[in-house]
């Protein structure tokens, strides 16, 4: 089998704050031995690690860049309570039980995350307000409206403004009204994963970077043999923590989602005066459109987007004039130039939900996060960490699956970039019509 992550691009400047030295290991030249193997260093492998090494596991971590290479240390770094579904969609997805158990993981999602990086001292956490929802149409007023509603029977902290107190909010006329959610965290993802691998080193798992896993088989013993340029691991348990980076390491498990590319964007440095009048209380934003469009502010006096960009294949740069147009469209008395863009792969499943994947006994994957995976790779690095063996356990956040499939694979990127273009005209029309 061969290994080739197709990523152009680094991780983006604006969020290596700290010395990436310290995040280096020595090389992994002879054949060693563990009770699991963790294949990436994500936010699933490195939650998934910490959970193993606490448990009294021998974990090895391979990774095969540097930890947070993947969509971990690319997102936009929005932490929020909830999922892309709603939480009807939810319940009808898994049931009433399951889908309770999820919609309320979930909203704890951000308070997990916080709770981690107060547990393992990581400074990934910006000061903000949380989470400021836009409504772009009139029709989606009432959505916002009703999901306030639903939040605050449950004692959420989430308020509906109308257009007067939504502009006050976050210092832009642009919006019909929104929805304040201040259980939602604003972080620095690239830090959090690397607080996490930098957590699973002191609690005694052995990493190795730039050590891509190239080969796994099954050996007649039923243990795992990993194998990877210089070295291999033979181990009881092995976890593929690779998501949308996944690539020809298992047969098929790429096939379990389409991948497509999302971009980020930060500004130079704003003028001071300037960016005080923007989000004056570093609440980030994203609204109801379809496609992309967090905006929010960074420490370092930046403002930061999530933006378009070619979406199904690696080349092509981000859309900074869309992202120009937006910005200026929310705050149009700004004065800004572009400094940096980037993008990364997100692995989308066809109902957008995750999945735990046990694929051979000892052999466990989750992946298809769709776009919303701080908060879920955290859980589900907790959940996988409590499968091994041939175990099916019942009481998991999610249900068990084995490897899905995607339709008719093949044809997924033409499906997804047809479906973008259908996303793009409807916030076209919402917009003409606002
Ligand atoms: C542009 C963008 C914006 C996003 N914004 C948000 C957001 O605001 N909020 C949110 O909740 N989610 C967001 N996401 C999604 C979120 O980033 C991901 O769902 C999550 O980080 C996935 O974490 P992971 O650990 O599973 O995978 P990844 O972080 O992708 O890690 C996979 C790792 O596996 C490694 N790897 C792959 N193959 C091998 C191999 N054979 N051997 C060893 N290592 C291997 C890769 O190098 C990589 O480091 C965004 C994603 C992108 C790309």
């Amino acid at each position: 089998m061969s290994f080739a992550v197709h990523e152009p691009y680094s991780i983006p400047a604006s969020y290596q704050v700290q010395d990436s030295r310290e995040f280096e290991r020595e090389a992994l030249l002879t054949p060693i031995q563990a009770d699991a193997v963790v294949i990436g260093a994500g936010i699933t492998g490195n939650t998934l690690s910490i959970h193993l090494a606490d448990a009294g596991k021998s974990v090895v971590q391979l990774e095969a860049k540097v930890p947070g290479w993947g969509g971990s240390g690319r997102a936009f770094g929005s932490v929020v309570p909830c999922h892309k579904n709603n939480e009807e969609a939810i319940i009808h997805h898994y049931g009433q039980q399951r889908g309770t158990a999820v919609i309320d993981a979930l909203a704890q999602g951000p308070a997990l995350v916080a709770e981690l990086l107060n547990r393992y001292k990581i400074d990934a956490a910006f000061d903000s307000g949380g989470w400021a929802f836009g409504a772009h149409t009139k029709a989606f007023e009432k959505i916002l409206q009703k999901r306030a509603e639903y939040w605050q029977s449950r004692g959420a902290d989430v308020e509906y403004l109308n257009a007067t107190e939504f502009s006050q909010l976050i210092g832009s006329e642009y919006y019909r009204a929104g929805l304040v959610d201040r259980r939602a965290l604003s972080i620095n993802p690239l830090a959090y994963a690397q607080g996490l691998f930098r957590a699973a080193h002191q609690l005694g798992a052995k990493q190795y970077t730039n050590t891509p896993a190239v080969d796994v088989k099954q050996k007649p013993d039923g243990n795992w043999r990993v194998t990877t340029p210089q070295g291999s691991v033979e181990c009881e348990n092995i976890y593929f923590c690779t998501n949308a980076y996944t690539k020809g390491i298992w047969p098929g498990l790429e096939k379990g989602f389409v991948p497509v590319r999302g971009f980020g964007a930060t500004t130079a440095v704003i003028d001071p005066a300037q960016l005080a009048e923007v989000l004056p209380q570093n609440h980030f934003i994203t609204d109801t459109r379809q496609l992309w469009s967090g905006i929010r502010k960074l420490p370092s006096g930046q403002i930061h987007l999530g933006v378009g960009g070619p979406a199904m294949g690696a080349n092509g740069r981000a859309d900074l004039k869309t992202a120009s147009k937006r910005l200026k469209q929310v705050f149009p008395s700004i004065e800004f130039e572009w400094q940096e863009s980037w993008s990364g792969w997100i692995a989308i499943s066809t109902d957008q939900f995750p999945r735990i994947l046990h694929l051979a006994d000892g052999a466990w994957a989750a992946q298809g996060y769709s776009g919303r995976g701080l908060a879920m790779a955290t859980l589900l690095g907790r959940e996988l960490s409590l499968c091994n063996g041939s175990s099916e356990r019942e009481d998991l956040m999610l249900p068990v699956e084995k490897n899905p499939r995607v339709p008719f694979h093949r044809f997924s990127p033409l499906g997804a970039a047809m479906l973008i273009r259908w996303y793009a005209f409807q916030d076209y029309m919402a917009e003409k019509n606002k």
